[in-house]
């Protein structure tokens, strides 16, 4: 049967939105990001010019384990695409993720891996479409709860937008994924909105040092 104009799609595991569903479920991610920001400059204000660690060193494969969203994947997806200074860059980065795809399971576990946003010392879409948990991360500094709350309004939407069944999972797994349209393996089981907060508090405490 054909699908309506405008309808959502089925896309492996998940069920992707409308175009204005997703319109509007990233607009609403993009004002959960803005106390991060707020909190951002504070957090440098306080410590002047000497941050804990050289810049984005936490994005490099010795640190980062970041894991995202379906809704933040899709956010970076469309930045690729639409913003001329990321579009220019699209190769560079589908090379990068397809390689750190090849390196890391298709799991929702933490594994370190090069963040294929990564470029030099700075995040490619720190502007247009930073993951909340990048943000809510800070080297030496406990997740505030203003950052635990933003993680929470990424669940809500992605369980609204997406439904239960969408994962966190690393970077280069989610673009691989959704970076040129096509579909991917189903991966782990879903896991509901407050079983995985509570996992990602669990898993916090257990390696502080760690990014998440
Ligand atoms: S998205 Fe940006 S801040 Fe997050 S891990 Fe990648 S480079 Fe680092």
């Amino acid at each position: 049967m054909a699908r309506k104009r405008g309808a959502a799609r089925d896309h492996g595991a998940v069920r992707l939105p409308a175009p204005e569903e997703a319109a509007r479920a990233l607009a609403l991610l993009d004002r959960a990001r803005a106390p991060l920001f707020r909190e951002m400059r504070q957090l440098a204000e306080r410590q002047g010019r000497r941050p804990a660690e050289p810049e984005h060193y936490c994005c490099t494969r010795a640190q980062n384990r970041m894991r995202i969203s379906t809704l933040e994947a899709l956010a970076i997806v469309q930045a690729l695409h639409r913003v001329p200074e990321l579009r220019a860059r699209l190769a560079e980065v589908r090379a990068r993720v397809q390689s750190e795809r090849a390196l890391i399971r298709d799991s929702e576990r933490l594994q370190n891996y090069e963040c294929p946003l990564l470029a030099g010392t700075r995040c490619l879409v720190h502007r247009t479409a930073k993951p909340i948990a990048c943000l809510a991360w800070n080297p030496g500094v406990e997740i505030s709860e203003t950052g635990w709350q933003a993680l929470a309004e990424r669940d809500r939407l992605n369980d609204k937008t997406i439904g239960k069944g969408w994962e966190l999972k690393a970077i280069p797994l989610l673009l691989a994924k959704y970076l040129d349209g096509a579909g991917g393996a189903a991966g782990a089981p879903p896991v509901g909105g407050g079983r995985r907060m509570r996992r990602q508090r669990r898993e916090r405490s257990e390696r502080p040092e760690r990014r998440i």
